[in-house]
């Protein structure tokens, strides 16, 4: 594949706009089906619902332009868009896994990936051994005859743990084995997987993509061939189809993507740093503070870092964490990321109070999420709040 610039992506590509009206802004298609003039003309259609206009639980215009622009960014042959990040992420494991079939998967992963490897696909007889992705024997070593998917996730949220992209899908090519990786945290901006040899790419478009705060989808992008066999079959059969709608929201957050991400990556660099000196913090994570303990491959294999990372203060009682949170004016306390506004979510959330300790690993961690604010205006609201407590 050829690389396209990243602007004509962004701005043309898949768009042709003498087909309505040299609108700039594309229409919404918001049809669910599509008519024919003859019987011929509609079993022809229907003989290949992957290219052609027939329903929109298969294809659809305004998607398809969509669809273009993703699997380009990706450096991807093709790409699916789904009605959310995690569908795009668990039916490409339907699709490729049968009963017998071996997975091994990283520790840490999203946790409604960790929940399906887990408690849904051992209902099928699908087993996953979970390794630490920060070495490769880890990888070797777990690797059966049965083995059929390698599953990533780089960087993983909360605690940013990196694995050696290029690395381990060499070693699934020597061993017949897909790879998938979940490229949410960098979004093709700043990290290109296929082009260091992973067959599948899924990305939650909630987050980055979308950028806003106002859609759920997933997108996945691969071969041509690993993709339309994903779309024939699961996609087809469990319809997780993203709404026209939704997608043009997506088309409109791709213009801005590279800004929102290059604001994001610059004010979180300021922001790390204003925290890692201040005397109320104990750590920071970031796989581009200069302290990150897998920096070398961080900076091997992104070209820039999300506005995603974990920090923890020195007094990391619930008490003070709470505190802190609450305090907050500006920041909101809520899930998610990779819209405008700027986010906190302390671990703690997921946790009874009761069952709190400080030993459970991670359970001090507080994320932030640096959204498209005055860096200033953010360090502003922290300070005050640890200032206060
Ligand atoms: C949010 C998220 C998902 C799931 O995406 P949805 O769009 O919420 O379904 C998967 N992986 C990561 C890393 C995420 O942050």
């Amino acid at each position: 594949m050829t690389d396209l610039d990243l602007s004509y992506i962004l701005n043309e590509l898949g768009e042709d706009r003498d087909h309505y009206f040299n609108a700039v802004s594309p229409p919404i298609i918001q049809s669910s089906n599509f008519s024919f003039k003859t019987t011929a003309d509609l079993r022809s259609a229907l003989t290949d619902e992957f290219e052609n206009n027939v329903y929109s639980r298969g294809q659809n215009p305004t998607i398809n332009i969509l669809r273009k622009k993703l699997a380009a960014l990706d450096g991807a042959e093709n790409a699916l868009v789904f009605s959310s990040g995690v569908a795009a992420i668990t039916i490409p494991m339907l699709s490729l896994l049968k009963s017998g079939d071996h997975v091994v998967a990283i520790e840490n992963a999203y946790n409604w990936t960790d929940n399906f490897l887990k408690k849904f696909l051992p209902k099928f007889g699908v087993t996953t051994t979970f390794v630490a992705g920060n070495d490769l024997s880890n990888f070797e070593n777990a690797i059966r005859k049965e083995t059929r998917l390698i599953l990533l996730e780089s960087p993983t949220s909360f605690v940013y743990e990196l694995q050696n992209i290029e690395a381990i899908a060499t070693l699934a090519k020597k061993h017949n084995i897909i790879t998938l990786i979940d490229n949410s945290y960098c979004s093709p901006i700043y990290q290109q997987p296929v082009k260091l040899g992973i067959d599948l790419v899924a990305q939650s478009a909630t987050k980055y993509i979308g950028g806003h705060s106002d859609v759920i989808a997933g997108v996945l992008t691969g071969s041509d061939v690993l993709i339309k066999q994903i779309f024939e079959n699961e996609f087809m059969n469990f319809g997780p189809s993203l709404s026209p709608q939704s997608a043009w929201l997506l088309i409109r957050g791709l213009r801005t993507l590279p800004l929102r991400l290059q604001r994001s990556f610059e004010s979180t660099k300021i922001i790390t740093q204003w925290l890692i000196e201040h005397r109320a913090i104990e750590k920071v994570i970031w796989p581009f503070s200069k302290n990150f303990n897998q920096s070398d491959l961080a900076h091997k294999q992104m070209k820039g870092c999300g506005g995603l990372f974990s920090f923890s203060l020195k007094d990391s009682s619930v008490e003070k964490i709470e505190k802190f949170c609450d305090q907050l004016k500006h920041i909101l306390l809520a899930v998610s990321w990779g819209g405008h506004e700027s986010l906190i979510l302390p671990s703690i959330a997921s946790l009874s109070k009761l069952n709190y300790s400080k030993s459970i690993k991670n359970a001090q961690l507080i994320r932030m999420y640096v959204g498209l604010e005055d860096p200033q205006y953010l360090i502003d609201d922290l300070k005050q709040s640890l200032n206060n407590m």
